[in-house]
């Protein structure tokens, strides 16, 4: 008998055949005596079409609404896979995440959690339910409703599987387990047995889809051990956990790209102290994610001007101008170019520690694919380089073959 958090993703409950599979899975394990909580995603497409619906009435909406509104997508969710769940004769009640005690701050559509007090999920799993809590959502301490940043249903199977301290913590999404790479864009890519959280995560911060990345950091800060599967398959997945000292003998564990990435430059910014801290701030304070920064050798004088170029989430990138545009005056930049083709492709693995030469292979894939390469950034465990959009796809094709095979 195990306490079990098991996650489905928008495509494993993209309709009610979809549910109909899922609460079948889940019976299966009540039926053998475990505890299991189940977190859901919106049904497939559900959440992009709420987001559509309001930016169809305005290009910005308000961040409070669009909680409101994008939270009632999970909701949808937990009561069809209740009711699928009670047509098994299994008893099942559905949460919202403030009824199962997440907490968070309130900053809306990204917000954090601050904490868990899952005592209504005990008690309705003491009672012999399942329990269904809808994922991507919290509360703040005055009873706002907030999302936690897309993909957040993640978070929420993470933290409940800390909160409730879970036996096993499975994350079901539509692939069998993490890859070296997308098996959709390339054929060779190979299912991995195991991955370390700091490897996980440099891929899910990249780009690879397979989990929000906050949720892989929190499951590294709490050590919450999770399986990533199939829900369409019993085949096992892949482990995400602390690394070991086998890991470090594969020097690439994973090939990502991120096609969302857009770039922003700033043309003749005074080369004087304190400038790229006020743009920057401005940025922080629209909680804006700025991801690489490059800053060219200054030119002229009286006052000497630079560019810099920065990357970030595509859909950061008009609230960005925006804000960038009302500080053009007081910082007194000559002007701003955005371009929304760009894509980030790294190699990622922990064996890069102690490997040489990992670099240069990287950027002679490239030559040879004929990939030019806007920026680079590195880190212990991984090489970024973003490049032309139109390119991203082969150069991925190229660079797996080249490390990986
Ligand atoms: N439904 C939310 C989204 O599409 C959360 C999730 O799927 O994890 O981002
Ligand atoms: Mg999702």
């Amino acid at each position: 008998m195990a306490l079990i958090v098991q996650k489905y993703g928008g495509t494993s409950v993209a309709n009610t055949d979809r549910i109909k599979n899922v609460a079948a899975r889940v019976a299966k394990y009540h039926a053998q005596g475990d505890k299991v909580v189940v977190v859901v995603s919106a049904m497939s497409g559900v959440t992009d079409n709420l987001i559509k619906l309001a930016k169809e009435i305005m290009p910005l909406p308000s961040e409070r609404e669009m909680d409101m509104l994008l939270a009632t997508g999970e909701q949808q969710t937990i009561a069809l896979t209740a009711i699928a769940l009670h047509t098994l004769g299994v008893p099942a009640v559905s949460m919202t995440g403030a009824q199962a005690g997440i907490v968070t701050d309130g900053i809306h559509t990204k917000a954090k959690i601050h904490n868990i007090t899952p005592k209504q999920v005990h008690e309705k799993l003491d009672a012999g339910n399942v329990v269904i809590v809808a994922g991507f959502q919290g509360e703040t301490s005055d009873g706002q409703i907030t999302t936690l940043g897309r993909g957040g249903s993640d978070l929420t199977a993470i933290a409940l599987a800390a909160a409730i301290k879970a036996d096993l913590c499975q994350i079901y999404t539509d692939v069998d387990g993490v890859y070296t790479t997308d098996p959709r864009i390339v054929p060779t890519a190979k299912k991995l047995q195991e991955i370390s959280y700091e490897e996980m995560l440099e891929l899910a911060s990249l780009g690879a889809k397979v989990m929000q990345s906050r949720s892989v950091e929190f499951a590294m800060k709490f050590g919450v051990v999770f399986e990533v599967r199939s829900s369409l398959n019993d085949n096992p997945g892949t482990i995400v956990k602390e690394e070991t000292k086998s890991m470090e003998g594969v020097v690439v564990r994973g090939v990502a790209l991120d096609k969302n990435q857009s770039k922003i430059t700033i043309i003749g910014v005074p080369d004087k102290p304190g400038m790229a801290a006020s743009l920057f701030k401005t940025l922080g304070d629209a909680n804006v994610n700025v991801d690489m920064i490059v800053q060219n050798i200054s030119h002229g004088s009286n006052p000497p001007t630079t560019d810099i170029s920065f990357t970030l989430d595509k859909a950061d990138l008009l609230k960005s101008r925006k804000v960038l545009d009302g500080v053009k005056k007081t910082i007194g930049f000559r002007e701003l170019t955005s371009s929304e083709t760009s894509a980030k492709l790294s190699i990622v693995g922990v064996g890069m520690k102690n490997h040489t030469g990992v670099a240069g292979k990287l950027f002679q894939a490239l030559a040879k694919e004929g990939v030019n390469i806007d920026m680079i950034s590195t880190s212990e465990i991984k090489i970024s380089v973003v490049i032309d959009l139109a390119k991203g796809e082969a150069a991925m094709k190229a660079v797996h073959a080249a490390f990986i095979g």
